[in-house]
């Protein structure tokens, strides 16, 4: 089979998803905090994931509602409204939101907007007194990073990233096997994501709002698979990136190689790539033996092996239900998220330090 967008590549990957929510295995904290109230969430910008994967994943949440939405097409407004029975009054765009401050129907805004402008909505939504749940990248830079952090911290509002891998249970089986050091301590993890991307004017090519190329939107999941299996932080990186077709590239890189080195030894050589099918793996070789996940990243149909020929097939979740139940737990139970912004930040210091790899061809050290 042909594929010629990001959609379909994910949508490729994502039937085996079932329509189970790891929101049970948050059940008592929620009877914990004596509560039944569902947490409000509004979408700010309706563009593909929160059509396709976010709006029909809150419909399966236990603890949360799609309550309110953020456009600036009042058609897809009313083509929302009708949907999901929106009332006007939740009804904003992006130079209104701030008016939610009034509004007690949401409770959280999901910011799914092109990377470059996470900072702005957040930090509206923050002002305006919501939580706050923005989509990877956190933002373009460490400094619009920080920004959405210090801007939740002064409105006394919860910041989550939308990590949605760390609720997935294939991914957390290869964690604790990393962690455990069930077949030793890891020595080289392999991980790459990518896809052939399409329509040359969409924003992701251009480097305003995307920050960047395939590192920024899909390498990152690769980075974390390093940070999160080693459970360190990379100290040095070196890196590569290449273009084929400079009309199409001619902002972002098409592809990118990386290595990054972790205080406690292990190695990970790493990529992405907008001109290619079929990367979507990690793989980590330890002392005793190696895991791997292929596809470990997808919405749906992750699973892997071990050398032990024992197979890695946790039953498929809705990771993005996982997510924001996960994060309504926090909020109803005053608790704090396992994908706070500054995981975002590190991860977002981490890519600016592989492009300056890769731009002076030196290795970086991280601090
Ligand atoms: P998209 O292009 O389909 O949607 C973007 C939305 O932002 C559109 O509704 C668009 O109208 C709106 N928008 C507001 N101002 C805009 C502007 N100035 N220019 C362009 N669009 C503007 O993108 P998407 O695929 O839904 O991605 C949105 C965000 O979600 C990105 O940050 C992306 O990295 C992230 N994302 C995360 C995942 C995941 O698995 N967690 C998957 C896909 C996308």
């Amino acid at each position: 089979m042909k594929i010629h967008t990001r959609r379909e590549f994910l949508k490729t990957t994502a039937l085996a998803a079932a329509s189970v929510s790891l929101a049970g295995s948050f059940a008592s904290r929620a009877r914990a905090a004596g509560t039944d109230r569902k947490i409000g969430f509004a979408l700010a910008g309706l563009g593909n994931l929160s059509t396709r994967q976010l709006a029909p994943a809150l419909q399966k949440t236990k603890y949360c509602r799609l309550t309110g939405i953020v456009t600036g097409h009042p058609a897809k407004a009313e083509q929302w409204k009708a949907q999901y029975q929106i009332p006007d009054r939740n009804i904003y765009n992006y130079d209104n939101m701030e008016q939610m401050a009034d509004n007690p129907d949401i409770d959280v805004v999901y910011v799914v907007t092109p990377n470059a402008l996470h900072a702005e909505h957040s930090i509206k939504a923050a002002k305006a007194g919501k939580h706050v749940l923005c989509e990877k990248p956190m933002e373009v830079s460490a400094e619009k990073c920080r920004q959405i952090i210090d801007a939740c911290q002064q409105a006394g509002r919860q910041l989550a990233i939308g990590y949605r891998l760390h609720f997935e249970p294939n991914n957390l089986e290869c964690i604790r096997l990393a962690r455990e050091k069930v077949f030793g301590d890891v020595k080289i993890i392999e991980a790459g994501f990518g896809f052939p991307i399409g329509d040359p004017t969409q924003w992701r090519l251009k480097r305003d709002l995307a920050g960047g190329g395939p590192l920024m939107d899909v390498g990152i999941y690769a980075l974390q698979a390093t940070r999160y299996l080693t459970g360190e932080e990379p100290v040095q990186v070196s890196a590569l990136t290449t273009v084929t077709d400079p009309v199409k590239f001619r902002e972002v890189e098409e592809s990118i190689v990386w290595q990054a080195k972790f205080p406690g030894g292990a190695i990970a050589f790493c990529s992405a790539t907008y001109g290619a099918q079929g990367l979507a793996q990690f793989t980590a070789h330890a002392q005793k033996g190696w895991f791997k996940l292929d596809p470990a990243f997808n919405y749906g149909g992750i699973r892997g092996l071990r050398s032990d020929k024992q197979e890695i097939h946790l039953p498929a979740i809705d990771q993005f239900a996982a997510e924001m139940d996960d994060f309504a737990q926090c909020i109803l139970n005053h608790e704090p998220t396992r994908v706070p912004g500054e995981e975002g930040l590190r991860d977002v210091k981490i890519m600016m330090a592989i492009y300056e790899a890769a731009r002076t061809g030196k290795t970086v050290n991280l601090a």
